[in-house]
């Protein structure tokens, strides 16, 4: 159902943003990357994909957090693929701090990048979605969309704001075959969370296996991860034909964390 189509996964370079466009590689889908990294393995990763699926796979440096860049992304994917169907708003970033010595310039990149240039690759990509009869916007939220934490307001505050975008376009587009969602994961694997368990199996001389169970289980009621394969599989679930009716929703996969 989705051989031909193509889809912008912004952040997809890395960590669960590169698992959803393998997901939809797989289904044969072009892939538009975009995201940051050492442009020799950025070139391997995009003929890996290409050559495993049979699918045409480009790559986009563009800094979402500046200016028009994340409009621009559309503009160049439609150049180079010729159009864009399903959009994946993955690219995020976070600061730590308590919110009275939360720096500006901080808040304004956490939200530039969270939440504004969503806002912007959406009204980029939406018109030509309207025209073909068919769309797939997917926002890569987090729990922190569905609930607070300490030290992390603009994570939090972005967040919420892009569940309330992902409602927003859900109810602009609900008469039409075009649904926005988004997904919620509480921590996943990804490249972070194995160097967080690394340093704590150093500084308590205990083994890394122990050292991640206790790093998953700081959070997760279900004391594991989501693997990033997981958040892959269910954004693939929302492009396919059962999900045209999942609208505006929010879904969690997050070890129980909402739940307590
Ligand atoms: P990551 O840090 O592993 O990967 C981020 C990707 O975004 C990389 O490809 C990077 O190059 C790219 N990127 C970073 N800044 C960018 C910018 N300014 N412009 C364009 N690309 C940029 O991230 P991740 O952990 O896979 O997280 C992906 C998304 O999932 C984020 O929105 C994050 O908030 C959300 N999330 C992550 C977790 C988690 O535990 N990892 C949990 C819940 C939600």
């Amino acid at each position: 159902m989705l051989e031909g189509k193509v889809a912008v996964i912004t952040g997809s370079t890395d960590g669960i943003g590169l698992a959803i466009a393998r997901a939809l590689a797989a289904q044969k889908v072009d892939i538009m990357l975009n995201g940051f990294g050492e442009a020799s393995a950025i070139d391997a990763l995009r003929r890996e994909l290409a050559q495993a699926h049979g699918v045409r796979v480009c790559h986009s440096p563009a800094d979402l957090s500046v200016g028009t860049e994340a409009t621009q992304l559309i503009e160049t994917a439609t150049r180079e693929l010729g159009r864009v169907d399903i959009l994946v708003n993955n690219a995020g970033t976070q600061h730590k701090s308590v919110v009275e010595q939360h720096p500006l310039d901080k808040w304004n990149l956490v939200l530039g990048l969270n939440l504004t240039a969503p806002f912007q690759t959406i009204r980029a990509a939406l018109p030509q979605m309207r025209e073909r009869g068919w769309g797939r916007i997917i926002n890569i939220a987090s729990i922190y969309g569905l609930v607070g934490g300490y030290e992390r307001s603009s994570y939090v505050a972005s967040k919420h704001g892009l569940v309330g975008l992902t409602k927003a376009v859900a109810l602009e587009t609900a008469g039409s075959p075009i649904t926005c969602n988004a997904i919620c994961p509480g921590d996943v694997s990804t490249r972070i969370f194995y160097k967080t368990a690394k340093d704590l199996a150093l500084r308590e001389n205990i083994s890394r296996e122990e050292a991640q169970r206790r790093v998953a289980a700081t959070n997760m009621p279900s004391g594991n991860t989501v693997a990033p394969e997981q958040v892959a599989a269910l954004a693939a679930f929302l492009c396919s034909a059962s999900a045209s009716e999942m609208r505006g929703a929010a879904l969690s996969m997050d070890g129980g964390w909402q739940a307590r």
